[in-house]
């Protein structure tokens, strides 16, 4: 009763990489997409245009065009059933019940178009002023999929052949060579991903991580924390150079990626790791970490010590853990706390360190 054409030939200029092919977790974005459409009853065949990096079962794929009224007439050539819905690639939220709502629609009507009110007020601007105020009951934002009489469509993309204008989606086509589309309730969570920022959150992940270490009385262990040496009498006690601070932090940022943690990583049964400098050890944690195609979004990170003091290290620290985490300071938080004299940290016998860290 309905193809669907899924328009998936962006260049993404203003994500600056292929948002298309960017994951969303258990899917890419055309993927989920494309999979939005597998369980409507009422489509026939999905046509995707464009997207030849992205692997796919189950479609139709075509050739996309330099432009997007291109691509879709390139769709449009292979769609055989009555109806037609036609869905932008980069919109994977899309709902079941949006798509029945405009399928619904389409038959009734002859074509569907969603649009949601807009949240904040419109005007009209001229050259950087502020000339009408445009009511938002009678200006609408537009969504898709939108839906349509496939022969219809087909007549409307006949006749724009000839006009060579730019247009921005099938609505404005079928307004001005067909009829006025009819509009639906369309969904604000139908987000179309433009920028970075629209899939920032969408993988967000938090590690943890926490570590202790004795203090080693030997006296010629130096202290360091978080990669710089910190003036006391003692370091601590460990298999590497007893770094608790990038300890805690190396958990927190394989938790965060799902992976295990330092001790199967990096096992101090390892003669090979024995006084490992541990700033080491995370550039091989860092890498990971980018492996799994995450960054980072933040870093928090609490070391608890009775002595030394630490408060005159901790900005050195910070700037430490930037230049090691080659991330801008201001995504990392590094605060010291005491146990007021209170167990084995409030005896002076031992640190500890709690690491939070985001990653998206
Ligand atoms: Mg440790």
């Amino acid at each position: 009763m309905f193809d669907v054409i899924i328009a998936a030939n962006g260049i993404s200029a203003r994500m600056g990489f292929d948002k298309l092919s960017a994951n969303l977790g258990d899917a890419t974005v055309l993927n989920r997409t494309v999979n939005a459409f597998r369980s409507i009853p009422e489509i026939d065949k999905i046509i995707v245009v464009g997207g030849n990096a992205v692997e796919l079962d189950g479609v139709v794929k075509v050739r996309g065009g330099a432009t997007r009224f291109e691509s879709v007439f390139n769709g449009l050539k292979v769609a055989t059933a009555t109806n037609i819905l036609v869905h932008d690639g980069a919109r994977p939220f899309v709902s079941y019940d949006l798509i029945k709502r405009v399928c619904d629609a389409t038959i009734r009507h002859g074509s569907a178009v969603p649009c949601v009110k807009s949240a904040d007020s419109i005007r009209r601007v001229n050259d950087g002023k502020i000339v009408e105020s445009i009511d938002r009951e009678t200006c609408l934002l537009v969504q898709t999929p939108q839906g349509f009489a496939t022969d219809k469509l087909k007549e409307a993309f006949a006749k724009a052949v000839a006009e060579k204008k730019n247009y921005t989606d099938e609505s404005e086509i079928y307004t001005e060579f067909a009829e006025p589309c009819h509009t639906v309730d369309g969904d604000v969570n139908n987000v179309k991903i433009t920028t970075a920022k629209d899939l920032f959150g969408i993988n967000a992940r938090i590690g943890t991580g926490f570590d202790v270490h004795r203090f080693e009385t030997s006296g010629n262990k130096p202290l360091k924390l978080c990669g710089i040496a910190v003036a006391h009498s003692d370091g601590l006690l460990a298999h590497s150079d007893g770094d608790v601070a990038l300890h805690a932090l190396m958990d927190a940022l394989l938790t965060s990626v799902g992976e295990r943690d330092i001790g199967v990583h990096f096992p101090d049964t390892d003669e090979s790791y024995r006084g490992a400098d541990s700033a080491e050890l995370l550039k091989r944690v860092l890498f990971i970490v980018r492996e799994a195609n995450a960054e980072i979004v933040s870093v928090n990170l609490t070391i608890i010590a009775q002595k030394p003091k630490l408060s005159p290290y901790i900005e050195k620290m910070r700037q430490s853990l930037a230049a090691l985490l080659q991330v801008s300071s201001e995504k990392i938080s590094v605060s010291a706390t005491t146990t007021e004299n209170l167990g084995l940290i409030g005896d002076g016998k031992a640190i500890a360190a709690i690491a939070a860290v985001t990653v998206n």
